[in-house]
């Protein structure tokens, strides 16, 4: 027998529709099972026509190629989803922007934070990564297992519960929220992973007295932004109105222009680094700590941390996400600049939708990786200069 668990930001969620601004119909090749693809063969063929082969998958919905949008897309609702039945849309589009794991005997469900509603539910509102039971049947045709050998299904749903609790811990910021979660990821490659579950308590008891030193470098701001804005360039070009619009904002708080040959820094890009810092710590961080530990509790949530996540080692995963959180900081800050106080709720979730579309969604760590090595971000005295400043 399956039991079925989602986050409760699942259990709240209802798709914008009409209302969407950054509609998941758009820019994204939708995949298609085998399954999905002999379902239309054998009912409705004419659906065939909005199939194509695709270089991110055997069969992807076909986009318009003046508009982008999924070819089944019609004013603001799915072609398919109201004349044929939910029955059928392929997986990615029924399930997104859910994502559902197997867990042993159990399926998990949480979000992704790439959806302006999932955003908006796991960003501001509280208890959106508590478990309950889910009552949708449908499951992915291919439903992938991260419940460890070895491993009881329960003591590993309470350890992804028990780093989702300590991410969002009152008694540390945001920051050193993320170093705990890192050192304490740390501490467990190093044991047998039968083993993770018991000591994992303990690691997060001891991990605030065992964070990294700290290495600083002028220039890591600067190179959070070159880093993003390479990773965009090394992208399939797809029209992002709410990225640009945040990376714009971040090139203007930084005094930094983006060119496709490299960054321009203007005279005083120093001093308005230390503005943009300065402005925050008085006027912004105190509302923004909500925020962004809940930033970390769905980044780990969506990577059903410590089992899987991108990269191949728990390291690796560990730097991706860091990084992550400290370019959404650094675009939380430049939008925080920008309202001359603290940035509104829908600039704060168009913020961390617009990078999470983007980063959240590379299929490929070797760019970021490379990138991060590259400036050192994968030692961890550096990463926590990279967050702290
Ligand atoms: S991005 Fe989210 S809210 Fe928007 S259309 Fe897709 S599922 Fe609905």
């Amino acid at each position: 027998m399956i039991d079925r668990l989602e986050t409760l930001a699942v259990a709240r969620f209802t798709c914008l529709g009409d209302r969407c601004e950054d509609t998941c119909c758009k820019g994204w090749g939708m995949q298609l099972t085998q399954e999905t693809v002999a379902l239309y063969q054998e009912k409705s063929p004419e659906l065939m026509d909005a199939v194509v082969q695709g270089a991110e998958a055997d069969y992807v919905m076909k986009r318009d190629p003046v508009t982008d949008y999924c070819v089944k897309f019609d004013a603001g609702w799915c072609g398919i989803h109201r004349d044929y039945g939910a029955d059928f849309l392929g997986d990615a589009c029924h399930f997104y922007p859910r994502i559902t794991r197997g867990v042993g005997q159990t399926t998990l469900t949480t979000a992704s934070l790439s959806c302006p509603e999932t955003a908006r539910l796991m960003l501001l509102e509280a208890d959106a990564f508590a478990t309950a039971p889910r009552t949708e049947s449908r499951v992915p045709f291919s439903l992938k297992q991260y419940l460890p050998d070895g491993m009881d299904e329960a003591a590993a749903l309470a350890l992804h519960q028990l780093c989702l609790t300590e991410a969002a811990h009152a008694d540390y910021s945001p920051e050193e929220n993320f170093l705990r979660v890192q050192a304490v990821g740390e501490a467990l490659a190093l044991q047998p992973i039968h083993q993770w579950p018991e000591a994992a308590a303990f690691y997060f008891k001891i991990a605030a007295g065992r964070l990294p030193a700290i290495e600083p470098v002028a220039t890591d701001p600067f190179h959070l932004l070159q880093a993003l804005h390479g990773l965009v360039g090394a992208s399939k070009a797809s029209a992002r109105p709410r990225l640009m619009r945040t990376i714009a904002r971040m090139e203007q708080a930084l005094g930094v222009q983006l060119e496709a040959t490299g960054m321009q820094l203007a005279p005083d890009a120093a001093e308005r680094y230390l503005r943009l810092v300065h402005h925050y710590k008085q006027h912004a961080a105190i509302a923004l700590s909500l925020p962004l530990k809940r930033y970390l509790q769905a980044q780990l949530s969506m990577a059903f941390f410590p089992f899987a996540g991108l990269g191949e080692t728990l390291s690796e995963r560990l730097t991706i996400i860091g990084v992550r959180f400290a370019t959404t900081k650094l675009a939380l800050m430049a939008a925080a600049l920008q309202s001359g106080g603290v940035p509104g709720e829908d600039v704060v979730v168009e913020t961390v939708q617009s990078l999470s579309r983007f980063l959240d969604h590379l299929a490929e760590p070797a760019l970021s990786l490379q990138i991060y090595h590259e400036v050192g971000w994968m030692r961890p005295p550096r990463l926590r200069a990279v967050l702290m400043e």
